[in-house]
């Protein structure tokens, strides 16, 4: 068996909401709500769910891009909300982070070099004389042209871009990458492009993903394991093939049964959901699934239902189980 690269438990990322004259604090929106999971050494972990419910709240917080509210995130063996600042620093070499946007997240100002190479310069770990070099090879094993190493981003394409992003995260050589929905703004056939970048990247150096992503199909695609989030918490997690076999929790039935089929004369049982997302900063007592679940009963608006293995690590927490 793999070993764990990085260790998530009971970890929880409340906002603050602030009110009245005096901006003081008057309730809580709890994006991130106990969540704990482990990913091992080149493995891709899925977190898949719907707009709002805690996904990238969850990568930005492992990475202590966020602060923490309460929990524990060990990783490499280090709990890494114990490290110094330096020691933080020091831990961005191995933990990196692409973008959604390919738009947004790079400076229109500087050139694909400078922005590439940034962080090797940042950390000292290259010397300009060899700078070039470093920034071109890693340039060409996203896919892209050693030339385009003066350019800036607005010449080029989406797709391009997310090359570049990748090629900025991948430069400092990391062991884990937080993939956050890094294919969403991206048209299909460029999608495809990119997710295949990543597999061989991967196959290639070795190192692990938790990749997030609101597409079933493309967490499907990519992810030896797949969690399910909802309104904060995580629902399910099995491994790939037993989540799309064997889904143990009434929303991951939800949501596969939405997710589209390659095959036109399959028909498939849809579950549709009533009701919206309830409020992060009000969430429904007991399960929070249960004011959309068609399988409630009594004890569910009560009684928060424990998230346990039910066998082979496949997790849930439903009371049905
Ligand atoms: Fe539905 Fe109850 Fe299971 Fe929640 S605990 S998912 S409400 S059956």
């Amino acid at each position: 068996m793999k070993d764990c690269i990085l260790k998530v438990e009971h970890l929880k990322k409340y906002f603050p909401i602030t009110g009245g004259v005096f901006q003081k604090v008057v309730g809580q929106v709890k994006a991130v709500d106990d969540v704990s999971f482990e990913v091992k050494q080149g493995e891709t972990l899925g977190l898949v769910g719907e707009s709002g419910c805690g996904k990238s709240t969850t990568g930005r917080t492992l990475l202590r891009l966020l602060e923490k509210t309460a929990g524990q995130v060990t990783f490499d063996g280090k709990d890494i909300y114990k490290l110094n600042k330096n020691e933080i620093r020091k831990l961005r070499t191995d933990m990196q982070i692409i973008f959604q946007d390919p738009y947004s997240s790079l400076n229109p100002r500087m050139t694909v070099g400078e922005i590439v190479g940034e962080s090797l310069l940042d950390h000292k770990l290259c010397s300009k004389s060899d700078l070039k070099d470093k920034v071109s090879e890693t340039l060409k094993i996203c896919g892209l042209a050693p030339y385009h190493i003066k350019r800036y981003p607005h010449e080029f394409s989406g797709g391009q871009r997310q090359r570049i992003g990748i090629a900025r995260s991948l430069i400092l050589n990391p062991k884990f990458i937080v993939a956050d929905e890094p294919v969403s703004a991206l048209d299909v056939s460029i999608q495809a492009q990119i997710i295949n970048l990543l597999t061989d990247l991967q196959e290639k150096r070795g190192f692990s993903y938790l990749f997030i992503s609101h597409d079933l199909s493309v967490v499907q695609h990519i992810s030896h394991r797949i969690g399910v989030m909802y309104l904060g918490s995580l629902v399910e997690l099995a491994e790939k093939n037993e989540l799309f076999k064997n889904p143990l929790h009434p929303y991951t039935k939800a949501l596969l049964s939405a997710a589209p089929v390659p095959d036109p004369t399959f028909k498939r049982n849809r579950i549709i959901l009533k009701g919206d997302i309830p409020s992060p900063a009000n969430p429904p007592s007991g399960c929070k699934f249960h004011t959309r679940c068609p399988y409630a009963k009594e004890q569910c608006s009560t009684e928060v239902p424990q998230y346990k293995d039910v066998g082979g690590g496949h997790f849930v927490s439903c009371h049905l189980t």
